[in-house]
């Protein structure tokens, strides 16, 4: 049985509930938690508040935090396999997507650990009034709580762990309660590298119980959320309740312009891996295909010949190119998106149902999908899918692909493909998203700011930028002469 991680002990819920956790493939179990609920949350909780209080985790040098971050990197580097393994297990997705994974997570507490004691410093000011000092310094928010989703479940903890301990806070987080395996890995490994007791806090269980509990408690000055618009709306309520700190990372529906200038075998290749990579149950797949109109027949003819060719199965073959859907439920929820993409007068080009190759009937494959004759209007084009499905719109001008773009109450990523790199600067210019590639698509790094425009979030993650989301600015003003004023006479 898979505990929960408060003030330093591995604890089993009281009311006894558990969860089985099933392999998407082919329904097994692979493991049991135990899940907690309101009581739970608040211990953990208070636990966060305690060694935030007492300890002294965000007093000490920076510099040493940065240290057992680093350990943290080791540890994770150290049972890479074992940790990917889990992740393909839990999720589906092929062991070389989850390898590739666990390097980026292990990059990214890398980076946040070598950030330490270079990016937490303050900054003199030049005080404006005579025999004074003035400085800002940067200090921990306190109590973070942190939500996450189960497309990228151990990816999506690191960019949220990783600056949070750097920065000097303590923490909560709770994983989806359908993909915890990785994360409560990675909190057996901060055990061993030796955060001190109730700095670092796992609780397991649903979202509208645990995860409300820790978006709404008043012992917490912030909540990261990654995951559905919905949700993420439900967390800001709870939120206000004391004016919590806000990070939200929400969905996306992200358009790809294909201008016919661009190399056509390359644009081909890239929309490709825009949507159907991890099954398109990636917050940033470039689900909305925009292409010029003298190219959209050939185009779509070469993306349904290669869609046709993409090898479903295990993701512990070698040969598999996509695994299945992360649930049932999920299945269900993009079954009913493609039936109203019919309805609605889309046309199928490749897809479109559950497979029928009897290999596949235990798991939750869904098709590779391209659906033409899409307009904007469709809900099919608006709503995010996160299946693999794309929407193929066509332009006739620069203009008219903008205006697409950035049609859509999203604004997390898009893509834009053309030789003519002033007509992509131009576009880049007009595009409302928080990340726009240029002849690429779905790249990201430590290095650089990850968020969104409009509804797909508040704050960045990753990046400088993914530190400060976690520090207070403090001004501190010292008068160097003090003297009484007399205004009061
Ligand atoms: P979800 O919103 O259903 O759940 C995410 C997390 O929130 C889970 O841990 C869940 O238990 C919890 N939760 C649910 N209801 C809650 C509540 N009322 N209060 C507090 N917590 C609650 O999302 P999901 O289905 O797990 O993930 C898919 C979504 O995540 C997609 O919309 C995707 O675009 C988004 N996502 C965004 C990014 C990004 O960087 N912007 C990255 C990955 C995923």
């Amino acid at each position: 049985m898979k505990k929960m991680f408060i003030n330093g002990e591995w604890v089993e819920s009281n009311s006894g509930s558990v969860r089985h956790i099933i392999n998407p493939y082919n329904q097994e179990v692979i493991a049991t938690v135990s899940e907690g609920d309101i009581d739970e949350t608040k211990n953990a909780i208070a636990a966060a508040r305690k060694a935030f209080n007492e300890s002294d985790w965000s007093t000490i040098p920076a510099i040493e935090r940065g240290k057992v971050v680093h350990k943290i990197a080791d540890l994770i580097e150290r049972d890479r396999d074992e940790l990917a393994n889990l992740e393909s297990l839990d999720t589906g997705k092929t062991v070389a997507e989850s390898l590739m994974d666990m390097d980026d997570i292990a990059a990214v507490f890398r980076y946040y650990a070598e950030m330490a004691d270079k990016e937490a410093d303050g900054e003199i000011i030049n005080s404006p009034i005579p025999n004074s000092t003035s400085k800002i310094v940067r200090e921990p928010v306190g109590v973070c709580a942190q939500i996450t989703p189960w497309n990228y479940p151990l990816l999506q903890a690191s960019w949220k762990l990783a600056p949070a301990l750097v920065a000097g806070n303590t923490l909560v987080m709770k994983p989806s309660e359908i993909t915890p395996l990785t994360s409560i890995k990675v909190f057996e490994l901060m055990e061993e590298a030796g955060i001190p007791k109730g700095v670092v806090n796992l609780v397991l269980g649903p979202g509208e119980s645990v995860g409300n509990e820790m978006a709404s408690n008043n012992d917490v000055d912030l909540v990261s959320f990654t995951g559905g618009l919905e949700t993420g709306k439900k967390i800001m309520q709870a939120a206000s309740s004391n004016v919590k700190k806000l990070a939200l990372e929400l969905g996306g529906k992200n358009p790809n312009v294909i201008f016919a200038d661009a190399d056509f075998e390359t644009a081909v290749d890239q929309a490709m891996n825009a949507v159907f990579f991890h099954a398109g149950q990636v917050c940033s797949a470039g689900t909305r295909l925009i292409v010029e109109e003298s190219i959209h027949d050939q185009f779509v003819e070469s993306l349904v010949d290669r869609a046709k060719n993409i090898q479903l199965g295990s993701g512990f073959e070698e040969s598999t190119q996509m695994g299945p859907l992360i649930s049932k439920e999920h299945l269900n929820k993009v079954i009913e998106y493609v039936e109203r993409g019919k309805q609605e007068g889309v046309t199928v080009a490749v897809g479109g149902s559950v497979p029928n190759d009897p290999e596949l009937q235990k798991g939750f494959f869904f098709l590779p999908t391209v659906l033409t004759d899409c307009t904007t209007d469709m809900r099919v084009v608006q709503d995010e899918g996160f299946g693999p499905v794309i929407t193929v719109e066509k332009f006739a001008t620069e203009e008219e692909a903008v205006q697409l773009a950035n049609d859509s109450i999203y604004g997390l990523s898009g893509g834009v493909f053309t030789n003519d790199i002033a007509k992509a600067e131009r576009c880049v210019a007009k595009m409302r998203m928080g990340t726009v590639w240029i002849n690429d698509v779905n790249l990201y790094f430590p290095q650089a700011p990850w968020g969104g425009y409009k509804q797909s979030g508040i704050g960045r993650e990753l990046g400088k930028t993914g530190l400060e989301e976690y520090q207070e600015i403090k001004h501190v003003f010292h008068n160097l002469k003090p003297e009484p004023l007399n205004w009061f006479k």
